[in-house]
Parts: C-alpha cells; structure tokens; sequence
C-alpha cells in the first residue's frame, strides 16, 4: 500500500450506526442519539454540528471537537439539455472529483467518483492521465449521492466516475455499508453497481462480503493483446483470471455480472471481436453493454452506429443479452464509467 492509498482517520460522515452506537457510549449518551446522529447526517443532510438541534448543546459541542464534519463542496454544476447534471465536487484538500446525476423517466442514477484521479492509465481515459491523486473517504464517496440524488429517496448508485473502486477497497465497501443502512438512505444493494477494470482478488473479497451489490467488469476487449494495449492493469491480470473471478462473484452472490465494452473504432468493434466476446462469456450469467466512445484525443475515435449494431447482432447470434448504452450528457462533458475525465472530453453513458 502507498502512502497515496493509505486510509485516513474516520471523520463523521464515515461511521457506521454500530460505530456511532460505541462512540455514544463513550459519551456516556443513551443509544437512541446515535441514530438521531446518523440520521441527520445521512438523511437530514446536517454539515455543521451546530445544526443538528435534535441533541443538546453540549453534545453537540463535544461531537464537534471529536468528529470532524468536512464534506465536499459543490465547486461548479453544468445541466445538459436532456437533464444530466455534472457535479464537479471540491474536496476539503481543494482536490476535484466528479459526480453525475443523471435522470431517466422516473429513474434517478448517480454515478459516484471513488478517487480523485486513477493509477490504473486506461489508454482511452482521461481520468487515467492524471495519475492517482489520492483515494476518497468513504464519507467522500456517499456525500456524491446525497448531492446528486437531487431529494431522490432511492436513486440507483454505480461506481462508475473517476477511479478504481476495488483499490479503494475499504473506503468502497465501508460507503456501501453506509448506503444501505436502514437508519440513512437504506438503498437496496440491488440499486447499486460497482464497477471494475478487473482486479480478480477484490472481486472474490466483494463477492464475500455479504453485501449483494451489482458488479459490473470492464472488458473492452476480447483478447489479451488489445486488452493490454486499451489496459495495462491486463498484464497483471489478464482476461482469463478476470472472467474467473466475475464468475465466482455470480455465482456466490446469485447476481448476474454486467460486462462493459467501450467500442473504439478499428480496434475492438469488427465482428470477429463479438464473436470472441461471446465465446468469453457465460450465456446466462452475463450481460453486456456497449458504450459509444467519445474521443478524449486523437488516438482513438468511436465506432460508428452501424458497427455497434453489427456488434450487437453478432452477440445476439450468440445468445449473449447486450444493450447499446445511450450516450447522456453530452453538452456538459458528463463523464461517467470507466471513462471519466470529463473536463477533457470524455463521455460515457449510464441509461
Ligand atoms: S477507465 Fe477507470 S480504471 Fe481505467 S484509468 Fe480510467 S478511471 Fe481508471
């Protein structure tokens, strides 16, 4: 571990209840004031101690000086004309992470930073240019839903802004254990999805966590030299240990995995691409979805329409369920997925 990656001390927005339970404890304070605490700070949305006037002065006087209550600050918001809403978020370093809201009918989807920046230098990301800055407190993470969920009492969560979820493990799963608290936003894991480049002894630790949470692999390629080329982290981890792993993950947790494929125009989208994607894959346990690609530079240009179409059709042949996700956001750079780094051009889609 780094010191990059080095977890930090727990500040308020990172306990869970039994931990507020303990720490009221300590206070001498009766149990009941650990749920009004959690429930004003995941629910209420309180910032400030002085604000949550349900506890006595006193209290809050001493939670102040023991629980520190920085959160990240809304820096700059963008709304693009089909309602997708880009967050950029300061964080109390001054460091700027990335958050999405991003609406769908009656559907809400946040999609969440888990570290500013990311080491993993995905050739086609721009987020991956800018090196791992730090990770994220789990706090830092679950304060993107609260903002961006735009009052939504259960929006759908994935893990799909800047960063690697699964190197950021602890503060990942400590921010979904947050998220599915009954005592906060007591989301179901089944609206939550975490996305990854493929770290195969994260997946298995996931996998057993009891959590239940959606998973979803980044793929973007069929074989492990363009893997590699689109990926570095593939030479540690090539395709067939990462494809292992996602299926013990379905397999324990009784969740289909979700494969993500960015098509790049001549360099992953022919159709003997497909068909090799699809002799990967499990038939059931598996779903793909296709991201059109908008370039962060020139290096790599995104398939045209026509031949994710052919993609899609070749999958079917091979009874592997896909879908063509819509490209959202675009007049705000709305980043989102494995391909954040918005301020630079990149545009995914969640839909
Ligand atoms: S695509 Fe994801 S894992 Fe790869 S560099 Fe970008 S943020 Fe990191």
């Amino acid at each position: 571990m780094t010191a990059l990656e080095a977890p930090r001390a727990l500040a308020a927005l990172d306990l869970l209840p039994a931990e507020w339970e303990q720490a009221m404890a300590e206070l001498g304070q009766p149990a009941y004031r650990a749920r009004q605490v959690f429930h004003a700070l995941h629910v209420e949305g309180a910032r400030a101690w002085e604000a949550v006037t349900t506890l006595p002065r006193t209290l809050r006087v001493e939670l102040a000086a023991r629980f520190p209550l920085a959160a990240p600050t809304v820096g700059a918001r963008a709304v693009s004309v089909d309602g997708t809403v880009k967050y950029l978020l300061a964080l109390p370093d001054g460091r700027e992470i990335e958050t999405v809201h991003i609406p769908d009918g009656d559907r809400v989807t946040v999609c969440v930073s888990s570290q500013a920046g990311c080491a993993l230098a995905c050739a086609f990301c721009a987020t991956g240019r800018l090196g791992l800055q730090r990770n994220l407190t789990a706090g830092e993470i679950v304060e993107q839903v609260y903002v961006a969920r735009h009052d939504d009492p259960a929006p759908n969560v994935v893990f799909m802004g800047m960063g690697e979820p699964l190197a950021n493990y602890a503060a990942v799963v400590r921010a979904l254990r947050l998220l599915m608290a009954p005592e906060g936003l007591h989301l179901s894991p089944r609206r939550i999805t975490v996305s990854t480049s493929g770290l195969p002894d994260r997946i298995r630790r996931l996998a057993r966590e009891g959590l239940g949470v959606r998973l979803a692999v980044s793929l973007h390629a069929a074989d492990d030299a363009t893997r590699s080329a689109l990926m570095p982290i593939n030479d540690r981890y090539p395709l067939r240990a990462v494809l292992e792993a996602a299926a013990e993950y379905a397999q324990l947790t009784g969740r289909r995995v979700s494969y993500e494929y960015v098509m790049l125009a001549g360099v992953n989208d022919r159709p003997q691409d497909a068909a090799r994607l699809a002799r990967l894959l499990p038939r059931r346990d598996a779903h793909v979805n296709l991201i059109p690609y908008n370039p962060t530079d020139a290096e790599f240009r995104g398939s045209p329409p026509e031949t994710i179409r052919a993609f899609a059709r070749v999958l079917a042949e091979h009874g592997v369920p896909c879908s063509v996700r819509r490209s959202r956001g675009r007049d705000v750079e709305a980043a989102c997925g494995q391909l954040a780094g918005a301020r630079r051009g990149a545009v995914a889609a969640v839909s």
